[in-house]
């Protein structure tokens, strides 16, 4: 766990963002630092609207950059001119600000608090499904707060689920720190069938199943691609985090799986489903990485094509076993990153691309900035409807819509007026026949 420090600046939808960001980073189980020099990570999210903003802005870069903190920028200037905070020689991690709360989290799974109740925000409700995991990783500190994986029987999750459902989620959030070994601990795992139950429950809603380490759904990838191909509940999408292309680096974060593990998820869901979202994630700059290793994960980047990449340069965690290897020197850390980030970008950029003059079905799940909302589709997707209200869509409704454009890692679209998606015959991906 880390503690982080956030700075906005400009207009209501950074300060709006922010928001987001913070909420994520609380529920990963990060808390606020008291300022800057006491913080792990230091945010600041940017503005430019003004010559003058922009100098302020360049400055208090700089001066985050002096304190021991990770500097992120975010925010109009980061993306619109990010050249700039790299031309005045600041060390950060340039990021959209949906990018932050994974790169916060360093790698490690996200916090699940003890006895953690359902929790139902909007129509997204949260299902915390267990608590720990089976494994030890060498860079991460969270498992020493959570321990080994818990499970509470299926009955007790699917009678939470459907509370939720009776209660007005539209999206069910099945979470957990590694949601693959649910069940594990009573010698059986059950995420297929704990799935399958929610799914039939009574009522229109969405499922999507939190972070999944490869490891732990390679004994199950099977079933478990069968559960996701027969029911159309659950959105096609997993978040297995590979971490790493070289199976040293692996070995050396003493990580459950090796590349070929993953490789084999990802072929079962490929054969399985016709289009779906793999959401994984990279630490770039491990301090037994080598050159030959990054390139190795570069190469598995741009294999597997993820839609949705986490890409987090290591940091320190105290106490745990990496913190006392040896680190690498120099710029070659933010080199890697910025190398990997690019790639990234491209990949997820044609993914988003390929939706372009295609129609989809979707759920509104949450208001965005402006008067816009944003929707998922059946792989989990994000598509920004703007003019919401005047359009008259509402959070909770399912619509078709005719994706217009992207701005790399999200789409826009537009609601198909008197043509439900259903209506139409689309297909599993959701997508409409006379698209193409
Ligand atoms: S799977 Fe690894 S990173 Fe995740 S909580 Fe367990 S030890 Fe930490």
């Amino acid at each position: 766990m880390a503690t982080y420090h956030i700075e906005t600046y400009g207009c209501s939808s950074n300060r709006g963002e922010s928001r987001e960001i913070e909420r994520a980073l609380r529920d990963g189980g990060h808390r606020p630092a008291d300022g800057p020099d006491d913080a792990d990570v230091a945010i600041l999210n940017t503005c430019t609207v003004v010559e003058k903003t922009e100098r302020n802005m360049l400055r208090r870069a700089e001066e985050l950059s002096e304190t021991t903190a990770e500097l992120v920028v975010t925010g109009c200037m980061a993306l619109a001119q990010g050249d700039l905070f790299e031309g005045a020689d600041v060390d950060a991690e340039i990021l959209h600000w949906d990018e932050v709360p994974a790169y916060v989290l360093n790698g490690e799974c996200p916090t699940v608090t003890p006895d953690a109740e359902p929790v139902l925000d909007g129509v997204v409700g949260i299902l915390p499904i267990a608590r720990g995991c089976m494994s030890n990783c060498s860079y991460c500190i969270t498992k020493f707060a959570t321990g080994r994986v818990d499970s509470p029987p299926i009955e007790e999750n699917v009678e939470k689920a459907r509370a939720l459902v009776h209660a007005g989620a539209k999206e069910i959030r099945v979470t957990g720190q590694d949601t693959g070994v649910y069940g594990w601990d009573d010698g059986d795992r059950k995420l297929p069938e704990l799935l399958d139950r929610i799914c039939d429950i009574d009522g229109e809603f969405r499922v999507r199943l939190g972070m999944a380490n490869p490891g732990g759904i390679h004994g199950i990838h099977e079933e478990l691609a069968d559960v996701f191909a027969e029911n159309e509940e659950l959105y096609d999408f997993v978040h297995a985090p590979v971490q790493s292309g070289s199976d040293d680096v692996l070995a050396d974060m003493r990580r459950q799986h090796r590349v070929e593990k993953f490789r084999e998820v990802v072929e079962t869901f490929d054969d399985r489903l016709d289009h779906w979202t793999l959401s994984t994630d990279f630490i770039v700059g491990f301090p037994t990485e080598d050159e030959v290793d990054h390139e190795l994960s570069m190469e598995l980047l741009a294999e597997v094509r993820p839609e949705k990449i986490n890409v987090t340069r290591f940091s320190k965690r105290p106490g745990t076993d990496a913190a006392d290897m040896k680190g690498l020197g120099g710029t070659v850390k933010k080199e890697r990153s910025k190398a990997m980030s690019e790639l990234k970008m491209e990949v997820v950029g044609e993914a988003y691309g390929s939706m372009v003059d295609d129609r989809f079905e979707v759920l509104v799940v949450e208001e965005g900035t402006g008067d816009s909302v944003k929707c998922r589709d059946g792989a989990y997707r994000q598509i920004i409807v703007q003019n919401a209200t005047e359009r008259g869509v509402d959070v909770g409704d399912f619509l078709e819509v005719a994706v217009t454009g992207h701005n790399t890692v999200y789409a826009f679209g537009e609601p198909v007026d008197g043509t439900p998606a259903e209506a139409a015959g689309a297909d599993d991906a959701g997508r409409v026949p006379g698209d193409d």
